[in-house]
């Protein structure tokens, strides 16, 4: 087991381009399940290339625990990566698929034939070991693609989107057993997903990057409820943080006919800026829907453009009756859905439940 240290770690793929990874700072510490999140093309996958040394640093180094491993072929720093794509031999039993690499090294066989019995009880795949990967299912497959990196005891696990090629139901079991086996074995773990869900119910912490450049390293709740940046805020959460560009007042913000108090850190920090707007963020269900009887507290006053109802939550697409800075607005309703298209729905905020950010550079603003 091991620390897994980034510092200052740079690759650019095309010369004068944007480096994929940018002067990357991350510390995972030993045992953890980290998470490396972000949309297509941040450079999650290329950091993990490189911590596996599939690809060549450019600058900075990396560590994996306290040996530098920057320059260091793959096969000698000693992790095990797991793939989108299993790649598992046709031929062989899942036994046999798990153990190939321990075969190759030369393991005694009754030590290995253990090696693969431990592997095959901790992911819970000892009813299908004797079968070949053509009759197993997409979950029983991955289940062998990950036993096949278990069995080697290796002082990191890198995961590339190993779920991605399961379906809805499967992904959310496979990834509970994952999680499972890695608090059992409590090996550090990198794990590269673009799926924030799974980011945010699989991770100890997740580290969100955009265009290359790390924009926040966190515990998922954290990360969550004080998001460092706009890109963060409608990054993390489903559906997305509702974003608005709103003009300060002397107090506040203007949200359409409310006018919202702001802490005092805020407003100074927002006038220092000399911006005459604030982007505030609240997620969907951070409004309160007032009662349609309630006239009296003071309300956004929206017009109910399309009714989402998912099952277990409804949200509905509104738009404001007025206000600058106000686009498509999204909100949780509390219970079942009574709100038709066209129909008024009230909505009321408390400050605390604002998220502010600068107008200027996106960053959040305490
Ligand atoms: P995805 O979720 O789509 O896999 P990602 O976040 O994992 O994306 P990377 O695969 O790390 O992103 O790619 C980061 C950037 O580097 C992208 O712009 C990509 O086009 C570029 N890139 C990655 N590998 C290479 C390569 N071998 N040659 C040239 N450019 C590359």
């Amino acid at each position: 087991m091991a620390s897994v240290t980034f510092e200052k770690v740079t690759r650019r793929f095309a010369s004068g381009g944007r480096p994929a990874v940018d002067s990357l700072d991350l510390d995972i510490e030993d045992g953890e399940f980290m998470v490396l999140l972000g949309p297509s093309g941040c450079g999650k996958s290329t950091c993990l290339r490189l911590l596996a040394g599939l690809e060549d640093v450019d600058s900075g180094s990396i560590h994996i625990g306290v040996r530098d491993v920057t320059h260091l072929p793959p096969r000698e720093r000693d992790v095990a990566m797991v793939f989108q794509n299993y790649a598992l031999y046709p031929h062989l039993s899942a036994a046999d698929n798990i153990g190939f690499a321990l075969r190759i090294a030369r393991m005694p066989r009754k030590r290995a034939r253990q090696r693969v019995q431990f592997a095959a009880s901790v992911l819970d795949m000892e009813d299908y070991l004797g079968r070949r990967p053509r009759s197993l299912s997409g979950g029983e497959q991955q289940r062998v693609a990950t036993g096949r990196a278990l069995v080697r005891d290796p002082r990191a696990y890198l995961m590339d989107e190993p779920l991605s090629n399961l379906d809805a139901r499967l992904r959310v079991e496979t990834r509970a057993q994952i999680v499972r086996m890695q608090h059992h074995l409590g090996i550090t773990t990198v794990y590269v997903t673009h799926d924030q869900t799974e980011a945010m119910s699989m991770g100890d912490r997740l580290a969100v990057l955009k265009d290359g450049v790390l924009q926040q390293v966190g515990r998922p709740r954290e990360v969550f409820a004080r998001p460092a940046n706009t890109f963060v805020g409608g990054f993390i959460g489903s559906p997305a943080m509702n974003l608005f560009r709103l003009p300060l007042s002397a107090e506040g913000v203007r949200l359409g006919t409310l006018d919202v108090p702001l802490p005092r850190g805020v407003l100074r920090a927002a006038t220092a800026e000399r911006s005459a707007r604030i982007v505030v963020g609240v997620r969907p269900e951070q409004f309160e829907v007032l009662p349609p009887q309630d006239r009296t507290t003071p309300a956004l006053d929206l017009v109910v453009e399309a009714v989402e109802d998912t099952g277990a939550v409804v949200y509905v697409h509104a738009s404001a009756r007025s206000g600058e800075g106000l686009g498509d607005i999204v909100v949780r309703l509390p219970g079942r859905p009574t709100h038709t298209q066209g129909a008024p729905l009230r909505v009321a905020l408390r400050p605390d439940d604002m998220h502010c950010f600068s107008a200027v550079t996106g960053l959040r603003l305490e």
